[in-house]
């Protein structure tokens, strides 16, 4: 699988990293935060609102030491909805200019929170990763989440078993011969 190792808790981890998501569902709180008519749009947060603007920005950091690289670019909607949706947050590396998912909890198994957040920006299941999405139960997604991955995984297998086989039959076709050289080499 195509992961990055990083460390989260580096003290230059802004010079490269933006931590895109816990910034826009930070944002998002104080905005619900700011149509408090409790009193409370001085404090921190609202109880009665639900608005946690601080444990927001908390919970949305990775804090797993990986980075999964995304394909597309993931619009606002989007990057809310793994944050909310999955156990991962979306990341913004400045260097290479490619969006990642990180997860944002530690746990048993998370490659289930990992494939549907792929699901949601890429709208599949990133390639080199599908053997290791766990099918023995829905771990930490809903059962409906479960039925959208499962889905999926099947129908991705089955591109990928194609693809196999039809890239076998090439192999074999060439080992049959006196491995002629490509044209133009
Ligand atoms: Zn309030």
């Amino acid at each position: 699988m195509k992961s990055t190792y990083v460390n989260w808790g580096d003290t230059d981890i802004y010079r490269n990293w933006d931590f895109i998501g816990a910034g826009i569902m930070y944002d998002k709180e104080l905005e619900k935060l700011s149509h408090c008519s409790h009193g409370n749009k001085e404090k921190e947060y609202c109880h009665t609102c639900e608005c946690y603007p601080d444990d927001t920005h908390q919970d949305n950091k990775p804090v797993v030491n990986y980075a999964y690289p995304l394909f597309s670019e993931p619009d606002e909607e989007k990057i809310i909805k793994v944050c909310e949706e999955t156990g991962c947050t979306v990341v913004y590396n400045s260097q290479d200019d490619n969006y990642y998912l990180a997860l944002t909890g530690c746990g048993m198994n998370l490659s289930q929170d990992i494939a549907l957040a792929y699901i949601i920006v890429d709208g599949c299941i990133e390639w080199g990763f599908l053997e290791n999405v766990s099918v023995s139960g829905a771990f930490s997604v809903s059962k409906e989440d479960y039925q959208i991955i499962l889905n999926e995984l099947e129908r991705q297998l089955a591109i990928s078993i194609d693809n196999q086989t039809r890239k076998l039959k090439e192999v074999t076709e060439q080992l049959k011969n006196d491995l002629p050289l490509a044209k133009g080499a």
